[in-house]
């Protein structure tokens, strides 16, 4: 692959209610947080695993506008590295 192969900055997600392109909110209803702990001898706690499961729907929201951005989902999370 060459390096001009790298998405055109035209990919850029924006809000098309307000334009923001750089604040956005992933929000995720109904979930579970799970996190593993082992005690140390001194008593402090180490974590050992998180274990996240949501159960509800996961939104997109713009973080200027709080307009729903959700439609946009996918592809914010294809855009995840
Ligand atoms: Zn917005």
């Amino acid at each position: 692959m060459q390096p001009t192969d790298l998405p055109a900055p035209v990919n850029r997600l924006s809000c098309p209610n307000c334009g923001n392109d750089n604040d956005f909110y992933e929000i995720a209803e109904d979930a579970v947080i799970t996190t593993h702990y082992i005690q140390n001898q001194d008593g402090s706690f180490t974590p050992l695993e998180d274990d996240s499961q949501v159960h509800g729907d996961i939104k997109l929201i713009c973080g200027q506008c709080q307009a729903d951005l959700s439609i946009f989902y996918q592809r914010f999370s294809e855009m995840l590295f």
